[in-house]
């Protein structure tokens, strides 16, 4: 099992939140797509015959490709990799860019899962959030998606923004259940350095984030979603049975990914490498024949707080054997000591795993494991800190 990371590097304007790699911009745009065939081409063997199950295009706003764009990287893929018949072939796409034409054609070049960036379907939130859509814009993208044939859907919502309070909240998730999506992911806002959100926040310009909204949100969103028959399986991404991400899924379970484009990542079980964040150095370097990344080979530390920090936001949870097995009795110890704490505070469980073997590829993962309970999800990353190794 393996999968295809395609980054497409513009979006319209920039969010004031955003920390993603992308231009505001239409430079180098003719240059983008030859030097992301080419970086195909070079990297045909990286996944080394491995089946492909999941191609993701990301960015970025990988809905401004045109149609033939996307089909052409498409039919470049499947020439050069060993692309699974029934593969999932997931496109971000922003709300504004959803016609009804362009639907038909993503269709046609064999796209089978959206993944649209709704935000909010409140005006409000997303001029907060400086996004190109309206309010009407998101909840037409979902029905004129769906009418097109898409069943496979997912949405993006952001909670914990300052002019979003608890109400809306509510109302955002009752609007996603009312359009009968099978995906959605939601994610706490937060402010990352150095982009416009913090400097308007720092400036007074606009209000800050505060830690008690969000994890009020967090607990709506929870008890709404899982009421409503969602499995919360992993922090941030909760779908109706079956329906879950697979690409996402496969990173959390350490699948091997080409990354393409630039800023992509790459993983396969031994090392990660990186492409340059730099539109013009990608480009530059592929007409040279050169894939400009940095790579490094994973120390057993490395690798080892990954699989923590993966496993435990996810419903599979952090199976004790598999630390046993890839990291040696002693670390298993110290995983147990380090566990106790949170234990106590009621923010980790251990048990025997009864999780659903549908969801999960590894049959092995049937004994003692970690999970997080619903409190200690919301605390996911500092909890997972605990368990890190030098
Ligand atoms: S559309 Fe996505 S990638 Fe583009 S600026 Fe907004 S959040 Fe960032």
């Amino acid at each position: 099992m393996s999968g295809i990371y395609l980054h497409i590097p513009y979006c319209r304007q920039k969010c004031h939140y955003c920390n993603f790699y992308s231009l505001a911009s239409v430079k180098y745009r003719a240059d983008l797509l030859p030097a992301m065939l080419h970086e195909l081409e070079i990297q045909k063997d990286f996944l080394q015959g491995e089946p492909v199950n999941t191609v993701y295009f990301g960015g970025g706003t990988p809905s401004l490709l045109s149609a033939s764009e996307i089909a052409n990287l498409l039919s470049v893929i499947h020439r050069l990799f060993s692309v699974d018949p029934g593969a999932e072939i997931t496109l971000e796409a922003n709300p504004d860019e959803l016609t009804k034409k362009k639907l038909s054609e993503l269709i046609a070049c064999g796209v089978n899962r959206l993944s649209i960036g709704i935000q909010s379907f409140e005006d409000r939130d997303l001029k907060f959030l400086n996004r190109t859509h309206s309010a009407r814009q998101a909840y037409n993208s979902v029905k004129h998606s769906q009418d097109a044939g898409f069943s496979n859907l997912s949405i993006d919502l952001i909670y914990g923004i300052p002019t979003l309070d608890s109400t809306c909240w509510e109302s955002n998730l009752m609007t996603a259940l009312e359009l009968d999506v099978p995906h959605i992911s939601a994610y706490a806002l937060t402010v990352e350095e150095m982009t416009p959100l913090a400097v308007l926040i720092k400036k007074g310009k606009l209000p800050g984030v505060e830690d008690a909204q969000q994890a009020q949100h967090f607990d709506i969103l929870t008890s709404l979603l899982e009421a409503s028959g969602f499995l919360h399986y992993e922090v941030s991404n909760f779908c109706k049975p079956g329906m879950y991400a697979r690409h996402n899924t496969a990173y959390w379970q350490g699948i091997s990914y080409l990354g393409i484009g630039p800023s992509a990542h790459s993983f396969n079980r031994v090392s990660r490498q990186w492409n340059v964040s730099n539109l013009g150095l990608y480009i530059q370097s592929l007409q040279q024949s050169e894939i400009p990344f940095e790579k490094e080979f994973l120390t057993p530390a490395q690798l080892f707080n990954e699989y923590v920090m993966t496993s435990l936001r996810t419903m599979w949870g952090c199976n004790l054997s598999y630390i046993r097995e890839n990291f040696g009795p002693e670390w298993l110890a110290q995983v147990l000591r380090d566990a106790q704490p949170a234990i106590d505070q009621g923010f980790l469980i251990l048990k025997n795993s009864i999780r659903t073997k549908e969801l999960s590829p590894q049959p092995e993962f049937q004994d003692a494991t970690l999970f997080l309970t619903n409190e200690g999800k919301f605390r996911a990353d500092g909890i997972a800190a605990d368990f890190f190794r030098e």
